[in-house]
């Protein structure tokens, strides 16, 4: 397949990723950055990070300032942001309300989109008739052509209400992909999708569209998993009558069994990497490689190389493997090539230094006979020796299959959390034990300590997550489910 990506000659190239700030910085949110940040820099082009926060109920300010660090660690730097500011902010969708409030405004008036009074039984009955007649859209359009004046009616009594995109009903919707060619949508296929929540707060589809368009982006280079989106978004485009984009999308990141990369079967956490002592070299070398070859086929390289040698004809569609072994290799690699006191230099910046130490020294103080027991006793903090065992970790006289159960129900309420410090993980472990009916406090607390720590004895359970962070607890909590599966 021709790669067909052009380069507009008359403005600069404009590239953004829009990442939402409802959990930990995503490894897939670095792999999208590179290659927005390469392709940006190859044409002296900008790059923008907006964050997309619509989702009041999701979005925490901790997980914006989380996604902010995390790039930043690794290297993929934007020139405009949040954070940076610049010319087309804000940059922040929470706080350009006013502007989709204004644009679904305009697209009613001229006829493009309308108000919807559907309530939540209406539209669970539209569902289950489209159940039984296997239709793929659920919204029978029974809004769509509501006459005026009873429009204003259902206004002016203040009845609860959406806006929604009249899609058109039939042909098919086309765009073409830089990397993959047309690709085709039946408009039967497409509900009339919702612009305006009741709440006035935009869909993701109108605020992004509306973004990119405002932000003069000129091409969208994002995962794979949002091909089912653009079709509503060309639509979009077309109600404005604006220009679209040139849509990229990327091939995403797989686990070893080839579904889509997931906490499941790997940490995705870019906090985990860093807290793992990757390099964020190598992290991005390995992320660019992945899909992407130098002309040389070398395996290590830099961003900066990847710039100067850019061109997307040598990316690779096929699934790539997210493989952790062949990140390590490729992470060892970097650390030989460090001069000593280097090394020295990045432990520093890693753990090795006050901030974590005396994170530690509280925990540790009252379980020293000589200081070098601190070493054997921490070092679990540092890396990860533990060797579980099934035997091990199954409580007495409780079962295996029982076992996995009650820690795979724990693993997925600690990734549920919001807060990481031990009031909260405290109350998530003892609301475990309510709910897991007969297992004492006991039982769970000492499954938990063996599963992040591979021991038996260490400082409080509560202050010890806190202190591994919630990344690594996270991923050893999966690893010892595992163990027991
Ligand atoms: N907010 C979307 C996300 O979380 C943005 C997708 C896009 O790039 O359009 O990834």
């Amino acid at each position: 397949m021709p790669v067909n990506i052009p380069i507009p000659t008359d403005r600069p190239v404009r590239v953004r990723i829009a990442p939402s700030p409802t959990g930990d910085p995503h490894v897939g949110t670095a792999y999208i950055g590179l290659f927005n940040r390469v392709f940006a820099s190859k044409h002296g082009g900008a790059f923008v990070l907006r964050i997309e926060d619509t989702d009041q109920v999701r979005s925490t300010a901790a997980s914006e300032r989380a996604i902010f660090d995390s790039l930043r660690w690794c290297g993929v730097r934007w020139d405009e942001g949040p954070d940076v500011g610049g010319p087309y902010g804000p940059y922040r969708q929470s706080e350009r309300s006013d502007i989709y409030r204004e644009h679904a405004a305009r697209l009613i008036r001229e006829g493009e989109a309308y108000y919807c009074f559907a309530t939540a039984e209406e539209l669970a009955e539209m569902r289950a008739t489209a159940r039984e007649q296997k239709r793929q859209t659920s919204y029978d359009r029974r809004y769509r052509d509501l006459p005026a004046d009873e429009v204003q009616r259902r206004l002016e009594a203040g009845q609860p209400h959406v806006v929604r995109l009249k899609m058109p009903i039939e042909g098919v919707t086309r765009f073409d992909d830089g990397l993959r060619g047309g690709i085709e949508i039946d408009n039967a296929q497409i509900d009339d999708q919702v612009l305006l929540k009741s709440d006035g707060m935009p869909t993701y589809h109108l605020a992004n569209v509306v973004d990119d368009h405002l932000m003069e982006i000129t091409h969208v280079i994002r995962a794979e998993e949002w091909i089912s989106s653009t079709p509503k978004h060309v639509q979009l485009y077309k109600a404005f009558g604006w220009q679209p984009p040139t849509f990229i999308h990327m091939p995403l990141l797989r686990n070893p069994d080839k579904s889509k990369i997931s906490k499941r079967k790997n940490p995705v956490s870019l906090e985990y990497y860093q807290r793992v002592g990757i390099l964020p070299e190598a992290l991005l070398n390995f992320l660019g490689r992945m899909v992407w070859s130098m002309p040389d086929e070398s395996e290590k390289f830099s961003v900066g190389q990847m710039i100067e040698h850019f061109d997307w004809e040598r990316l690779s569609l096929g699934g790539p493997i997210f493989d952790i072994a062949k990140l390590k290799w490729l992470n060892g690699l970097y650390l030989r090539e460090l001069e000593d006191s280097e090394l020295v230099e990045r432990l520093r910046g890693w753990l090795l230094n006050d901030e974590y130490l005396s994170m530690l020294a509280p925990l540790l103080k009252e379980r020293l006979e000589t200081l070098s027991d601190f070493v054997p006793k921490t070092a679990f903090f540092f890396g990860d020796d533990r060797e579980l065992t099934a035997e091990a970790l199954v409580p007495k006289k409780k079962e295996r299959k029982e076992s996995y159960k009650v820690l795979k129900a724990l693993t997925e309420k600690v990734e549920g959390m919001r807060s990481w410090d031990a009031e909260s993980i405290e109350a998530t472990l003892r609301g475990h034990v309510e709910a897991t009916a007969g297992w004492k406090v006991r039982d769970v607390f000492m499954m938990t300590r063996l599963a992040v720590t591979g021991r038996k004895a260490t400082p409080g359970l509560f202050e010890t997550m806190v202190v591994l962070g919630k990344a690594v607890c996270q991923a050893r909590l999966r690893q010892a489910m595992v163990v027991l599966k």
